[in-house]
């Protein structure tokens, strides 16, 4: 049987796996974090639910609308209410002509990553990093190590060493890459790819290292008691404020106990890099501020609790040469995320993982 071997477990990879389920192939999915679902992530907190990565998916494509709303579906709810604007000078806005469902979890997001391994029939090794790449006997050998708590490198840090005694191989006929564009030309920048046409492997890793990305914090506070508001969120129209997106997760059915609040709040990408290196506590208290200033309601000033998550690599804003990176499939490489759909959405990271998992189907 041929054996697939597929690098991250977010919803591209969990895709190419569950697009590769009644394939001939036996299909392991390594990922480096102890939980599935990648940037689609929930955390947990004294009755609280929270999605701290995506917000939603939305049901724009309807291949993966389709799917998540049929086979995915248990425990599927959406966001209620609407988006609303806000500008540069805090003006708050009705509206934005958004009509799209805004799917999560009862349970977060990350039971989207959740029902997508139990739909798929591969093996979901995680904790478990792909360290090195190596072209052998016209397959695949893949390094791989306990994954510990070093950060993913960041575009253009491809130096480093690995130590090759302290990782186990694995074997595969075919690999698909789905980690964040940085992770992925740093994998290939160290490939041991003997014999192959080196400028692929140098026009891979260009073409990857060239996705540039924008860096988000998400700040949760939560809040004893809740206002009545008209609107799930607010969305910085003009991206000229130092908060991008406030949305209130008690809108979304199951994630916060009754009379409580917990607002996400995303500052911008230039906010979040200045801010990146402070302490959590700062970092909560000077979006709470900012929060409590654009909502005009100075309740929101003092949260009880706070919870940072920092994504360097939150967003690609822009796509990768797909010319090139189908260029890979010559020699059993193949890429699925949302920097090779080109967009940094979840339903298009799913989408591209589904069709990195067919194209690899299409060559057993
Ligand atoms: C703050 C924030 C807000 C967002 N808001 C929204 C939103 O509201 N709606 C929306 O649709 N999208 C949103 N997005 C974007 C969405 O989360 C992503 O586009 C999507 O989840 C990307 O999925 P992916 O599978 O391509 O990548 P990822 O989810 O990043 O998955 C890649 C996986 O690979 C793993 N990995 C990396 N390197 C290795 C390695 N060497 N070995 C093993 N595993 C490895 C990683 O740990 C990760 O789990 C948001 C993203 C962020 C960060």
């Amino acid at each position: 049987m041929t054996d697939i071997a597929v690098v991250g477990a977010g919803v591209a990879g969990l895709g190419a796996a569950y697009a590769l389920r009644e394939a001939d192939a036996a299909v392991t999915v390594f990922e480096r974090r102890e939980t599935v679902g990648g940037r689609a992530a929930t955390r947990r907190r004294d009755g609280c639910v929270y999605d701290v990565g995506a917000n939603y998916c939305k049901d724009d494509d309807p291949r993966v609308a389709d799917l998540i709303s049929g086979e995915l579906a248990d425990g599927l709810v959406e966001a209620e209410g609407p988006v609303w604007t806000f500008d540069a000078d805090g003006e708050i806005a009705e509206g934005r002509g958004d009509d799209a469902r805004k799917w999560t979890y009862r349970d977060g997001l990350a039971t989207l990553g959740e029902r997508l391994r139990e739909a798929s029939d591969a093996t979901v090794r995680t904790g478990t990093e792909v360290t090195g790449l190596a072209r052998e006997d016209g397959g695949w050998r893949l390094a791989v190590e306990a994954a510990g708590d070093a950060t993913p490198p960041q575009a253009g840090e491809f130096a480093g060493e690995t130590n090759p005694a302290a990782a186990d191989a694995f074997e595969a006929d075919a690999v698909v890459l789905t980690p964040p564009a940085p992770a992925t030309a740093y994998l290939l920048d160290r490939a041991d790819w003997d014999g192959a046409d080196e400028s692929l492997r140098e026009d891979l890793v260009e073409a990857a290292a060239d996705v540039p990305y924008r860096t988000i914090l998400t700040v949760a506070l939560h809040y004893p008691d809740r206002t009545d508001l008209p609107y799930y969120a607010l969305v910085n129209a003009d991206k000229d404020h130092d908060l991008g997106w406030v949305a209130r997760e008690e809108c979304k059915p199951g994630h916060v106990p009754d009379g409580e609040s917990l607002l996400v709040v995303q500052p911008s990408p230039e906010w979040s890099r200045h801010r990146y290196d402070d302490a959590d506590d700062e970092i909560a208290v000077a979006a709470a501020d900012r929060t409590a200033e654009l909502l005009g309601d100075p309740d929101r000033y003092e949260f009880d609790w706070a919870d940072v998550v920092r994504w360097r690599d939150a967003l690609p804003d822009a796509g990768a040469d797909r010319d090139v990176l189908d260029r890979g499939a010559a020699s059993d490489l193949f890429f699925a995320g949302d920097w090779v759909a080109g967009e940094g959405r979840v339903h298009a990271a799913l989408r591209s993982g589904l069709a990195a998992g067919e194209r690899v189907a299409e060559t057993l």
